[in-house]
């Protein structure tokens, strides 16, 4: 059995709690994985306590105090023993997957959604297909969240590694995220428009549900191509963010291939759509053919009705 490694999946030099489920997907190969945690000070790596691993390393390094993905893959490869590894598969942490592989020469599958008895199951052709593959040795995986379920308990302290990253760029400027609102690969629920809702001041209806259910707002490519005030940080889709929440919301989207791509794996899909003959309805679980205006009071009402 080899070794699995986890490298916790970090927000604002913060452990995101979805860490917890990437240790989970590292103990369906058995044993009690290493939850490796990259952090500028020691202390940050306390958030990853009780989060399921066998032990914790906090991989101390200047490198990591902005992303750079060769920088940090250099500092993470000088620090984690041989093994499996298991990433986040958000933008930066798949960048990082891909080099810690080439760096290790071991192969590198992204996206998985499932791993059971050491096959790895991820989309392929923008989601068209699934594919299984299973690794004779070592494997970098990355693993969408809301795939597994958060682990608990294991390890509450942590050691603490000195790691020596090559950092090959230099951050001149951080600009904050456009907006306070939860980011659309977070959330558990995401609601989506697109440019069926007619004009970028109309999202403040989605944003209202949002709130009501604690989602997270998301756009459709031609959303954010049409209207300058929709930000592209909200876009999902082949270009845009990959999601995996279990409900996804598409309102006025007609459900192209390329939108498709960014969110077809949700668990749950309602869509709204006044055409009926949408593509996206036949992806939806939902459908409500209507138009948004029509639908979507009537859906906040129920969903006020069920928060209370
Ligand atoms: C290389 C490439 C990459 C791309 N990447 C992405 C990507 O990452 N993400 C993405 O989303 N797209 C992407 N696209 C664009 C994609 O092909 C579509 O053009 C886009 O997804 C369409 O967005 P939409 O459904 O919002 O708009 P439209 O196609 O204009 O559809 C609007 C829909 O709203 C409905 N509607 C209109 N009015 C109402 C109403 N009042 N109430 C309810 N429904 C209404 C209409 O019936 C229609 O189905 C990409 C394209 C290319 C070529």
């Amino acid at each position: 059995m080899t070794q699995t490694i986890v490298i916790a999946e970090m927000n604002n030099n913060a452990v995101h709690p979805s860490t917890a489920e990437l240790v989970s997907a590292a103990k369906t190969f058995g044993g009690e994985p290493t939850l490796v945690v990259p952090c500028t000070d020691a202390n940050q790596a306390s958030g990853a306590a009780g989060m399921g691993a066998g032990n914790i390393i906090a991989a101390k390094s200047g490198a990591f105090a902005h992303y750079d993905a060769s920088g940090w893959a250099s500092a993470l490869d000088g620090v984690i023993p041989m093994g499996t590894i298991i990433t986040g598969a958000s933008p930066q942490s798949k960048d990082m997957a891909a080099r810690l592989a080439a760096r290790r020469n071991i192969p590198v599958v992204q996206d998985a959604v499932k791993i059971q008895e050491g096959k790895i199951t991820s989309p392929v052709y923008s989601g068209k297909a699934m594919q299984t593959v299973s690794a004779t040795g070592p494997v970098v995986i990355s693993v969408r969240s809301n795939v597994f379920t958060p682990a608990e308990g294991g390890a509450m302290d942590h050691s603490v590694l000195a790691a020596d990253g090559n950092v090959a760029t230099a951050v001149q400027e951080f600009m904050a995220r456009a907006s306070e609102r939860l980011d659309v690969s977070e959330a558990n629920i995401v609601i989506s428009g697109g440019r069926g809702m007619g004009s970028p001041d109309n999202f403040t209806h989605l944003e209202a549900i949002a709130d009501t259910i604690g989602a997270a707002v998301g756009a459709s490519r031609a959303a954010v191509d049409t209207w300058d005030a929709i930000p592209h940080s909200m876009q999902v889709g082949q270009t845009g963010k990959t999601v995996n929440p279990n409900l996804y919301i598409a309102v006025g989207i007609s459900g192209a291939i390329q939108h498709l791509a960014g969110m077809r794996s949700s668990k749950y899909i309602v869509a709204i759509n006044k055409d009926a003959d949408a593509p996206i309805f036949q992806h939806a679980d939902y459908g409500i053919v209507a138009t948004w205006e029509e639908a979507l009071p009537v859906l906040h009402e129920s969903l006020k009705g069920m928060m209370d």
